[in-house]
């Protein structure tokens, strides 16, 4: 017999929650939760499209593990804690295999993060996946992309361009070593969100955001949001040396390819030398990557110190464009 809505979500996606701020998980019209006492409650909700965001061939466990990778990421920028998500499907058909996988995937990362599914809804249509995260934070302990000041150094986390030649290598484009492929693959569909040190920044750092549209985008949305512009050192970009075997396109990879899902984030001045002995005492994967400037200089890249330009084509990825 095949399962419908009821049967789907039974089977496959209710699980007695962990957490006691979990009131009522799945089940009735709401869920309800209590929110950990003097916290804010941090949102985010990522959709992600077959054909868009996945190609068609892509395996559910890794389409699950993807979907809420790159949710869980966007609390990794805020410094956030996760709590809790909800889960939205909609579903071509009703294929159990698939079903089996999918949700493996789901709690496998939900269960890393110690986050509670606690709701969502199932339908039926094109294949697409949105996950709700909601996470928490002290009052006022943040990172935003808004706090950027002029003079702040700029750092990014974990190597740069992975999630590009990931693409390359799913499309074929490149042809890596199975086990470079293998590391790629990993990259892509389950990008480890940087939970850990989100919240390890906020001492010492002010503003953050994922890069999950290229680098350029990203510090240019900080740049937006802060009003100010951002100096990029291109030659300290942290670049797998895997992949400069591949292709010459390792720099457009780094700055404008995307899905890499690593943090870009600033420290103040007077906090560097202290955060420069943390990072060595807690062995952060940091890179200095350039500096806060002001706003007229927009976001602009030097190679050894020369000014070094992307074609205009190549600054990251935007839906509704082209
Ligand atoms: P309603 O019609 O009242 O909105 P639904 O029938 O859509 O409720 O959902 C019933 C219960 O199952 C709700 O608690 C809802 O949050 C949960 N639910 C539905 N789909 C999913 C899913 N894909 N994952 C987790 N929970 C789900
Ligand atoms: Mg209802």
């Amino acid at each position: 017999m095949v399962l419908d809505e009821f049967g789907i979500i039974q089977h496959y996606f209710s699980r007695q929650a962990t957490q006691p701020s979990v009131i009522k998980g799945i089940g009735d019209d709401c869920a309800i939760l209590s929110v950990p006492e003097q916290q804010q409650l941090v949102l985010s909700l990522d959709t992600l499209v077959e054909g868009r965001h996945f190609p068609a061939s892509a395996a559910p466990y890794d389409i699950a593990t993807r979907a809420m990778c790159t949710a869980i990421s966007d609390l990794a920028a805020m410094g956030a804690t996760p709590l809790w998500f909800t889960l939205a499907l909609t579903l071509p058909d009703v294929n159990e295999a698939w079903l089996e996988a999918f949700s493996r995937g789901i709690f496998d990362i939900a269960d890393s993060h110690t986050m509670d599914l606690i709701g969502g809804d199932t339908t039926c249509g094109p294949l697409t996946i949105s996950v709700q995260v909601h996470g928490c934070v002290d009052p006022g302990q943040l990172l935003t992309r808004g706090a950027a000041c002029i003079g702040d150094h700029l750092f990014v986390s974990g190597n740069l361009g992975d999630g590009a030649a990931a693409l390359a290598a799913i499309q074929g484009r490149i042809t890596p070593s199975s086990e470079v492929l293998k590391h790629l693959h990993s990259r892509f569909y389950a990008p480890s969100p940087q939970i850990v040190l989100g919240r390890q920044l906020l001492p010492f750092s002010s503003a953050a955001i994922d890069i999950s549209d290229g680098l350029l985008a990203d510090a240019q949305h900080i740049a937006d949001a802060s009003g100010v512009g951002m100096r990029i050192n291109i030659d300290q970009l942290p670049i797998d040396s895997a992949l400069t075997h591949y292709s010459d396109d390792y720099y457009s990879w780094a700055l404008s390819g995307g899905d890499d899902y690593q943090l870009l984030f600033t420290v103040s001045d007077d906090k560097i030398e202290s955060f420069k002995r943390y990072s060595i005492q807690h062995a952060l994967d940091v890179s200095a990557i350039g500096h806060v400037v002001d706003a007229s200089h927009g976001v602009s890249c030097y190679d050894q110190g020369l000014p070094y330009s992307l074609p205009a084509n190549q600054r990251g990825y935007q839906h509704f464009t082209a």
